[in-house]
């Protein structure tokens, strides 16, 4: 399966992903539904829910380890290529989750990737990665219990990286990623290392360990998987887990919130910008108020309804009345953009209250040597 498949979905870590069918993609890469594993997990968040997190690879070892208090490990990142917005905000929230329910927990700031793949300095994203720590400490992460590192400063992930590659042919490369420039390549086999670190010695040796990413991440996964098995003998790695998120829709009503595509706004936004964003921002209303009282708007195409599906509606009551008001033409989508800035307002300013009070502990953290 190479990284883009031309069907229903484009799926590249590199560049830009788009899904029309979840479950058609699930059945392509052989991401297993979460749906069935719903019931079992201790407190689901809101991801889980909604469905918003719909597939898996092994997560049911990671649940054995929830439910039995064995030891697991969760570990994401950032790529240190500008502010903190809606969609690096769904793995923030991931993690915190896993971290709050047991799991040993790695933050990778992934220097190296955003200067393969983005043409950053690596002094430049430093000062940048330092802002996504403040965030993340805002967010509720534990600075104590989180082992945060750059890349291209963790000597144990460049190691990992130079071992798996030994049995990787540019055939296997082109297969996952497609045809690529060679840092690519090597970002690739980076976040390999990054994936397995927490199982080595110095981390407690081997451990189920969960991603939770984009589902535009899994190429890394898949191949992290197939380097894992060549060297499961050697090192003992147990096969890493992950969960995937749906792609949250960009404000422009393109299928995903992204950098690279400016569509988005951040969480240290003006709050002026925010407003003019989210009032500008595409919806799934009708033409006139006429039709959309008579029709309904359409939220399943929505990035506004999907601002508050997966970020500023808490509780999913509301969120169903939303969703109904919407179909039922009660609700307009003038009135619905007021009420979510008056929301994302409220949830940025005491945000960049809270974030301000982390950003030494966060520069102290990522310049530590
Ligand atoms: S009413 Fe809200 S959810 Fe419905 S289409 Fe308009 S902005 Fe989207």
């Amino acid at each position: 399966m190479t990284a883009v498949s031309a069907r229903e979905h484009s799926i590249d870590p590199f560049g830009t992903s788009s899904v029309n069918d979840y479950e058609r993609l699930c059945s392509d890469f052989g991401i297993e539904p979460f749906g069935p594993m719903l019931s079992k997990v201790p407190e689901p968040s809101l991801y889980m829910r909604r469905g918003i997190v719909f597939g898996h690879r092994d997560f049911d070892r990671i649940l054995e380890s929830m439910r039995g208090r064995k030891s697991f490990a969760v570990l994401s990142g950032i790529k240190p290529t500008g502010e903190f917005h809606l969609g690096t905000l769904m793995t923030a929230k991931e993690i915190i989750y896993f971290q709050e329910h047991g799991a040993q927990t790695f933050y990778c700031i992934a220097d190296v990737e955003a200067y393969e793949d983005n043409k950053i300095a690596f002094d430049r994203s430093m000062k940048t990665a330092t802002d996504n720590v403040a965030d993340m400490f805002a967010l509720g992460l534990d600075p104590k219990k989180t082992y945060i590192y750059r890349q291209s400063k963790e000597n144990r992930v460049k190691d990992l990286a130079i071992i798996l590659a030994r049995p990787v042919t540019l055939a296997t490369l082109k297969a996952v990623y497609g045809e690529r420039r060679i840092g690519l390549y090597l970002s690739a086999l980076i976040q390999a290392g990054d994936i397995l670190l927490p199982q080595l010695e110095d981390f407690d040796g081997p451990k189920p360990t969960v991603v939770p990413v984009g589902i535009d991440q899994d190429p890394h996964l898949r191949f992290t998987r197939d380097l894992c098995k060549v060297f499961k003998r050697k090192y003992g790695f147990v096969l890493p887990s992950s969960t995937y998120h749906k792609l949250i829709r960009g404000l422009d009503g393109s299928p995903k919130m992204a950098k690279r595509l400016g569509n988005y706004f951040t969480l240290h936004d003006k709050a002026e910008t925010v407003v003019e964003k989210v009032s500008k921002a595409f919806t799934g209303g009708r033409n006139t108020v006429e039709e959309q009282r008579e029709h309904g708007g359409v939220p399943e195409k929505c990035p506004v309804y999907d601002i508050c599906l997966f970020h500023f509606v808490e509780s999913d009551d509301a969120i169903r009345k939303t969703y109904h008001a919407c179909k039922a033409g009660e609700l307009l989508c003038g009135e619905h953009k007021e009420q979510v800035i008056d929301c994302v307002l409220k949830f940025v300013k005491e945000h960049g209250r809270r974030r301000r009070k982390f950003l030494e502990k966060a520069k102290a953290v990522v310049l530590a040597p």
